[in-house]
């Protein structure tokens, strides 16, 4: 009853907002082509295209029959890091997109590309509109190394050397310079090894990715030859995972170069390492300290490129060339560790070493930004702080994904804390504690809002059009897609 009456008092703010919403609403269609629902359906909107942004929204759909979600994504392209951090060279990494269309095309779902959250909409303004809003904006920031030199041409974050060769819009300008010998990169997670391995990777293998080509073009005069990985701690103590190191020590034209010494004490210490870890150390050790067989040691011998792990080392200063305009090496600081395992810490020795190199990447983690300043942010985590996917002292908001939990974790943590985080919400509507039993205007009051604001959105079947031209693309230099770089041509493509 309740529901009815705010029925009508809406259709009247809507009928002044939106001309010609009650008659699509008489026929049962609504404004964005799929069959209409009851206003008093539950209306939930994720804040991110992402696959937290997904998977949430597939756990809703599924959970709550009446649920209608709309996803609001800043650029007119969907799946975050799918797109924009998966590395080329991993395809079968990116099938998840196929599960995310399926959830995009479902008829309670809808997507809202080129909607920023935070500067075109307010996250007020969506609680307004729906009974939940579900922030799954991921961790776009990076962390700095809080060095001098930092600044210097030749140093870039991983997150924007990623994000150029992916095709990320904001990186289209990086235009790294591959002009050097050797290249230093600090941190000894898997984006580190994805990254040491697109720069050695034989050109020939590239070019069959989604690589972009400006990327392609510079990776095929790059100079670059050696690649050290620098991490604080030790071999027990990296972060990358078996897949990614077994990827390095075979990639075709590369030899490994490790420090022997830096493995003293390791075998003894394998027999108390849980299995993964175990796996992962046996494979550095094999990889550093056996003789290799003939037919590797051939390999080896006609390899041109060089790779290897740089342990108990810390960046001190990005050090310049003469004229102080580029990067032309790193001062690293020494480092011994105490306790053991995951928990042992780096300490400075005081002993400082420098390595010349012209190009600096450091890969020491991504962090998430507060968007919005009605949203509680804890800045020391960089996360919203949040109970079981619910935001502290924001009823009605939750999170999900990287937000959530920081950036760490594969795409399958991402689908458990983003599926935990919906359930949290089902579970919040089927109690009471969050009211579903009033009707809220969803995405009809915020198309008003960004008709007024200027904001087009991109629809769905709009990025299948931009799909369809980067496959075409893709087709005429045998790549499964060439992908758009700007958002001006984004946009172009999805209004013809
Ligand atoms: P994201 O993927 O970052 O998605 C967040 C989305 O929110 C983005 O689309 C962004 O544009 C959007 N957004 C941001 N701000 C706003 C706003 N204000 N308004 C609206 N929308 C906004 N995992 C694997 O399993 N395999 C791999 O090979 C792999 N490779 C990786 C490589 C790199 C370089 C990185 C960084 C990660 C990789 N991962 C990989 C991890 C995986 O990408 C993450 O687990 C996952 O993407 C996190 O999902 P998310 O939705 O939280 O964040």
């Amino acid at each position: 009853m309740g529901c009815h009456k705010l029925l009508l008092s809406e259709l009247k703010m809507w009928t002044s907002g939106r001309s010609g919403w009650i008659s699509r609403l008489h026929y049962g269609i609504s404004w964005r082509g799929k069959a209409s629902f009851s206003s008093c359906s539950p209306k939930v909107c994720i804040v991110g295209g992402g696959p937290a942004g997904f998977y949430t929204a597939q756990h809703l759909i599924k959970a709550r029959q009446d649920a209608e979600v709309d996803i609001y994504e800043r650029l007119p392209v969907p799946f975050g890091l799918v797109r924009f951090g998966v590395a080329p060279d991993h395809p079968e990494v990116k099938n998840v997109i196929n599960t995310f269309t399926q959830t995009a095309k479902h008829s309670r779902c809808s997507f809202y590309g080129n909607v920023n959250v935070g500067k075109d909409v307010s996250v007020e303004e969506l609680q307004q509109a729906y009974h939940a809003v579900v922030l799954s904006y991921g961790a776009e920031g990076n962390r700095r190394m809080g060095v001098p030199g930092e600044d210097l041409a030749g140093v870039h974050s991983a997150k924007d050397f990623v994000g150029w060769y992916n095709g990320q819009p904001s990186c289209r300008e990086l235009r790294p310079d591959l002009n050097c010998e050797t290249a230093v990169i600090l941190g000894q997670g898997n984006v580190a090894l994805d990254v040491a391995r697109i720069l050695l990777s034989p050109i020939d293998i590239l070019k069959k990715t989604d690589i972009t080509q400006p990327a392609l073009e510079a990776l095929a005069e790059s100079q670059v030859r050696r690649v050290l990985i620098v991490g604080r701690r030790g071999p027990m103590q990296v972060a990358c995972t078996i897949k990614e190191l077994r990827e390095m020590v075979n990639l075709p034209g590369a030899r490994p170069e490790m420090v022997v010494a830096d493995f003293e004490g390791v075998t003894e210490a394998l027999k108390d390492l849980p299995r993964p870890r175990k796996r992962l150390t046996e494979l550095m050790l094999k990889t550093a300290l056996e003789i290799p067989g003939e037919k590797e040691q051939e390999r080896r011998n006609k390899a041109s490129h060089i790779w290897g792990f740089r342990f108990f080392r810390s960046p001190v200063e990005v050090l310049a060339d003469p004229d102080r305009s580029r990067a032309a090496g790193i001062r690293l600081a020494v480092n011994k560790l105490e306790g053991s395992g995951e928990a042992a810490r780096a300490v400075l020795t005081g002993e400082v070493e420098d390595v010349t190199c012209g190009l600096v990447i450091s890969s020491i983690g991504y962090k998430s930004l507060p968007i919005d300043p009605s949203v509680p942010f804890d800045s020391r985590k960089a996360i919203v702080p949040n109970s079981m996917g619910r935001v502290q002292q924001a009823a009605g908001v939750y999170c999900s994904g990287w937000l959530k939990t920081g950036p760490t974790g594969v795409i399958g943590t991402t689908m458990n804390n983003s599926f935990d985080t919906a359930q949290s919400l089902v579970e919040d509507m089927n109690s009471g504690t969050l009211d579903v039993s009033t009707g809220k205007p969803g995405s009809q009051s915020i198309s008003t809002l960004l008709e007024k604001r200027g904001v087009k959105p991109v629809t769905f079947a709009d990025w299948e059009k931009i799909d369809n031209v980067e496959i075409k693309r893709g087709e005429a230099s045998g790549k499964p897609r060439e992908k758009l770089l700007t958002v001006e041509e984004m946009l172009q493509v999805a209004r013809t």
